[in-house]
């Protein structure tokens, strides 16, 4: 079985577009893969290292999430970054061939910054040398299980470039084959917005979460935009001008999806009661779910041992691929 590996950043409660565009492919993957999820915490401190606090709290989140969805541990190898620290020790190591230029014009670099600062001088101030090397703390994330695929979106495959260029230039600079090159598993990723009609985002306060309650969808489904065109019940409405509810109808009940549309463009039914329908398609898909959730919040010891183990199993590849890199690199390897 191919290795495939991804992570999650633990920055708080996964949301539809984290389980829609992830988890739902992750499913797929420990049916098929050989599979190494993360919980990236060293990844949230390179820009939330002022609220570090919040991070042991959403990792238990973030693992709560998983195991609630059907990552299954007996499939999958599930992890915390952070307990594996050979994987900042191949950081380390990458880091000395890792030509600076590199890390520098990384897109996705100027993504994060742009997160984190208004300005150039703000940037300054707050983008640090820990997020500098993010790409090639990601690189080594996959590096460390050697891992051969990993789940990107079409428009992501720029991301592991810089991990291929890295395993390239370590295979060639030490005239070996070590490092397999990751190659991309193209996901396709629904396009569901954020209730206000912008990007569904943790941070912008704008989405549904899996663990949310139903009276939560409820309450938050009611805010989502429609069509902006349609003032008055009785004004039909444009399935393609509705820009929350429709896209999800289409992802949760594609099987009434002729009917709704019917029913909004011939006024038959207003948005409050079409949104009222859509939270209860979505508390009812979800309910078996935040079920599970419910009942593993209650037992955080055994959710501790799954992550223990799941540390153990990742951390005996990682101590391999570490020692192999040493060897290669002429370095001693220590006992
Ligand atoms: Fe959207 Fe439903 Fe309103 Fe039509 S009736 S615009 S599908 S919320």
């Amino acid at each position: 079985m191919k290795r495939i590996m991804s992570g999650m950043r633990p920055t708080g409660r996964l949301h539809l577009g984290h389980y829609f565009g992830a988890l739902t492919n992750w499913l797929e993957f420990q049916e098929k893969y050989e599979s190494y999820f993360s919980i990236v915490d060293w990844h949230a401190l390179t820009t939330k290292y002022q609220t570090s606090q919040e991070i042991k709290n959403n990792i238990w989140e973030i693992a709560l999430d998983w195991l609630s969805v059907g990552i299954d541990p007996d499939k999958s190898t599930l992890y915390v970054q952070s307990a594996i620290p050979e994987i900042a020790q191949l950081h380390l190591l990458l880091s000395m061939i890792t030509p600076q230029n590199w890390v520098e014009r990384e897109p996705t670099l100027k993504d994060l910054v742009k997160m984190l600062a208004a300005d150039e001088q703000e940037a300054k101030e707050k983008a640090t040398y820990g997020l500098l090397g993010y790409p090639v703390l990601m690189t080594s994330d996959i590096l460390a299980f050697r891992g051969e695929l990993v789940p990107v979106g079409k428009d992501q495959e720029s991301h592991l470039e810089f991990a291929r260029d890295v395993a390239r230039r370590f295979n060639s600079l030490y005239g070996v084959s070590y490092f397999p090159e990751p190659q991309p598993k193209f996901t396709t990723t629904p396009l569901l917005k954020g209730l206000d009609g912008q990007k569904m985002g943790k941070s912008a306060s704008n989405d549904i979460k899996i663990a949310d309650s139903e009276e939560e969808t409820v309450k938050r489904i009611r805010q989502a935009i429609t069509d902006r065109t349609r003032i008055a019940k009785t004004d039909p409405g444009h399935t393609d001008l509705c820009e929350v509810p429709w896209p999800l109808y289409l992802v949760f009940a594609q099987h009434i999806k002729e009917q709704v549309k019917l029913e909004c463009e011939s006024a038959q039914i207003g948005c409050v009661d079409c949104k009222a329908r859509l939270a209860g398609i979505i508390n009812e898909f979800f309910r078996p779910i935040r079920e599970r959730r419910k009942e593993l919040a209650k037992n955080p010891d055994r959710v501790r041992k799954l992550l223990e183990h799941g540390n153990i199993k990742a951390k005996m590849v990682a101590q391999q691929t570490l020692a192999a890199v040493q060897e290669i690199m002429g370095l001693v390897v220590w006992s």
